[in-house]
């Protein structure tokens, strides 16, 4: 048992706030923040909640199997016997992309890992991806292209304190992650959000600006801003011909997105499109620091990785990336979606940021871990992708679940769930029983953050210890010894997958080594030792590297690439019509994380968020019959969901605003468009076709005329 005060990280968001964890309390455990980079002694309050998710009563304490319809208790051994036996029926019958293993962007760098390599030579499928697809893919897909690197922030958060001008896209920060508010207290906002959201609202009433889009169309807003730019000669003409190529071809491709046709597509008044980017222009001539930050409203789109290339091209317009005091940056939403992302859980990739198609990478990391190149499979199917192939004649007859909850998160839920269910086996390692968990066959009780060790990568590319505070309820595994037990099971030798998350760790850095995310030089040692290290920092004299680009972009030649192309089509996927007429959007509320699988077990957090609302303007809702506190359906194409109406005249007449963090027949997923985007395979959670009827009576135990505290007063706790 530890029983001194342990310093880690909050289990949630990628701010990953400091925190102190001291055993005793009811909690099991005490939290309090600490003064951190990230969050410079504040916390929200998901953060300071976050103990009693380690006590839930529900909490997963033994193996589960399901017979007789049921779930019932059986032995570790049972337990993964059977999983090891399913695992080689479906792999006889159909080969070894029969199995398939969807991850997650919360799992520690050493279990994104470990399941990779697991998926790759125990299981030898191609067929993995993971829950980070839906975050920030297209945000990585544009910034791997124009950087030749994707670092999420490749800048300290901290370095936004100096900013003049923060152009905030898709980003509801006042929520997601309050503490972030610290660093952007002094910069004047413009703000880009269908809906006046917190964040817009905090940044209207310090005298910024809020341009509020219809969802689907901040591709039109980005070029348009990008236009007025370059016609108003705001562009750094120094740096783009010193650091830059390919903008000619963006100059042509934008010169026919003038304001008036942007206000047309978005919205969005070509008056207020020119005040913003002149805030820009003059900003930056003025010496001034200017950001541009972009977060999910605008990368889950079909659009989306066209969207972030038109935003990174307006900063490199401006001449910000690379350049001290300003940037472009990607606001990483899950807790380790950076680390996740880098270490081979995504379905094209090799630890250290290498692509599983390139011979050399295979080469390396085959090394590694002691087998044939030629073993390894090449790339699979991407998340909605994977679930949609789920238990049909081509797709994996088994799927195993490591710190996922698609049945809740993934786009088009309904016909999620029908797939995960069809399954011949369904494995699911949680510490909760989660949604996903009870579709299961087999459910694997794991042990959760405070009760374990290893390392997360922030949104800054920081890479942080997680440290253990207590010690998990007894007859848990790590997610660690549940891969060793289960390899070799497959027949793999022991040594391959150890269950230690030191070794493992090490191991993890020798695979990145020459990668583009290379932690060769971040040893456990330098962590412990309180060094604050970015990655890449290739050996162990190496001082990591916390600001990329200042000399060089990482393409071969040094220069960054301009990347957008003219768009006939800028709109959704999914357009509205007499049947549909509104456009819902989804995100996320202060009191809940992702798919609350977590934080609807905090009695104090489910209290200030019960369920799930449609938030809409007043009018819009009273055409239907509709008033403020009465419960909804909303209808989509695929399906509908049920919610508590909010008015509120700061809405859009033609939009909706749903939070995803509800089960059941209240999960906004089950309306949302799984259309993806061609390049990073994101699917368009942000906008698709729906129309409001009300519900009479009552539903799933809410009277239809509500009595439903709700909260959404700003946080910035410290
Ligand atoms: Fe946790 Fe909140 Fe900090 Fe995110 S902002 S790391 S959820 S305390």
């Amino acid at each position: 048992m530890v029983d001194m005060p342990v310093d880690t990280h909050c289990p949630y968001c990628a701010l990953q706030c400091g925190t102190t964890l001291t055993p005793g309390g009811p909690d099991r455990v005490t939290v309090a923040p600490r003064q951190f980079p990230t969050n410079r002694g504040g916390l929200c309050r998901k953060g300071w909640t976050a103990p009693s998710v380690l006590s839930t009563p529900d909490r997963l304490t033994t193996p589960l199997l399901r017979r007789d319809g049921a779930l019932r208790p059986v032995s570790w051994d049972r337990a993964l016997d059977v999983v090891a036996d399913g695992i080689g029926d479906a792999q006889a019958q159909a080969g070894r992309d029969a199995v398939g293993v969807f991850g997650g962007g919360g799992l520690t760098n050493e279990k994104a890992y470990q399941l990779g390599k697991f998926a790759r030579v125990a299981l030898g499928t191609s067929q993995i991806d993971y829950n980070g697809r839906f975050c920030m893919s297209s945000a990585a897909a544009a910034g791997s292209r124009a950087f030749g690197l994707d670092r999420g922030m490749p800048f300290p958060l901290s370095d936004l304190a100096g900013a003049e001008v923060v152009l905030l896209t898709g980003a509801n920060t006042a929520e997601t992650m309050p503490p972030m508010l610290k660093h952007l207290d002094t910069a004047q906002l413009v703000v880009i959000d269908p809906r006046r959201s917190l964040t817009a609202g905090w940044a209207l009433d310090r005298g910024g600006v809020h341009l509020a889009p219809e969802p689907g169309t901040d591709l039109a807003v980005a070029l348009g801003l990008l236009h007025v730019v370059i016609a108003e000669g705001w562009c750094d003409t120094a740096y783009v011909e010193a650091r830059t190529s390919g903008f000619d071809e963006v100059r042509r491709a934008v010169a026919s997105w003038w304001p008036e046709r942007v206000e047309r597509i978005s919205g969005v008044g070509a008056d207020a499109l020119r005040r913003a980017a002149a805030l820009l222009g003059a900003a930056h001539r003025g010496g001034g620091g200017v950001y541009v930050l972009s977060g999910r409203g605008v990368e889950q789109h079909a659009t989306g990785t066209a969207t972030v290339s038109a935003l990174i091209d307006l900063a490199l317009a401006l001449g910000l990336p690379g350049t001290p005091g300003s940037g472009y940056g990607c606001i990483t939403g899950q807790g380790n979606g950076q680390g996740g992302r880098e270490h081979g859980q995504k379905s094209d990739q090799l630890p250290g940021y290498r692509k599983i198609d390139d011979p050399a990478a295979r080469e390396h990391v085959a090394g590694v871990w002691g087998v044939d190149p030629a073993d390894l499979p090449g790339p699979g199917r991407s998340a909605y992708e994977l679930l949609d192939a789920l238990a049909t004649p081509s797709g994996p007859r088994a799927l195993l679940v490591f710190g996922s909850n698609p049945a809740v998160s993934a786009p088009h839920a309904g016909h999620v769930t029908e797939r995960l269910a069809a399954l011949d086996l369904l494995v699911v390692a949680d510490f909760v029983p989660s949604e996903t968990a009870e579709l299961a066959d087999v459910v694997l009780p794991v042990t959760q953050w405070a009760e374990e060790e290893g390392t997360m990568t922030n949104l800054e590319g920081r890479v942080l210890r997680r440290r253990r505070a207590v010690d998990p309820p007894e007859g848990l595994r790590t997610d660690l010894e549940v891969l060793a037990g289960l390899a070799v099971r497959l027949g793999q030798p022991a040594e391959r997958f150890p269950p230690d998350p030191q070794a493992v760790y090490d191991e993890l850095c020798a695979a990145s080594a020459g990668g583009l995310a290379d932690y060769s030089g971040i040893s456990r040692e330098r962590l412990d030792a309180g060094e604050a290290l970015f990655w890449p920092c290739p050996g162990p004299g190496h001082p990591g590297t916390p600001r990329l680009f200042t000399e060089r972009f990482a393409h071969a030649d040094g220069r960054a690439r301009f990347g957008s192309a003219d768009h006939d089509d800028v709109g959704p996927a999914e357009r509205s019509d007499a049947e549909y007429p509104l456009r819902a959007t989804t995100g996320r509320v202060l009191s809940h994380y992702q798919s609350g699988a977590q934080t609807r077990r905090s009695s104090e957090l489910l209290a200030a968020a019960p369920e799930a609302f449609v938030e809409v303007h007043p009018e819009t809702a009273a055409a239907v019959g509709l008033a403020d506190e009465t419960r909804a359906r909303v209808v989509a194409r695929r399906g509908a969901t049920l919610a508590t109406v909010r008015t509120d005249d700061s809405m859009r007449t033609d939009t909706v605003f749903i939070p995803f963090h509800f089960p059941g027949d209240e999960r906004a997923n089950l309306l949302t468009n799984p259309a993806l985007d061609p390049v990073s395979r994101i699917p368009e959670f942000k906008a698709c076709a729906v129309r409001l009827e009300p519900v009479s009576g009552p539903v799933n135990g809410h009277a239809s005329d509500g009595s439903h505290c709700h909260s959404r007063a700003l946080e910035v706790q410290p």
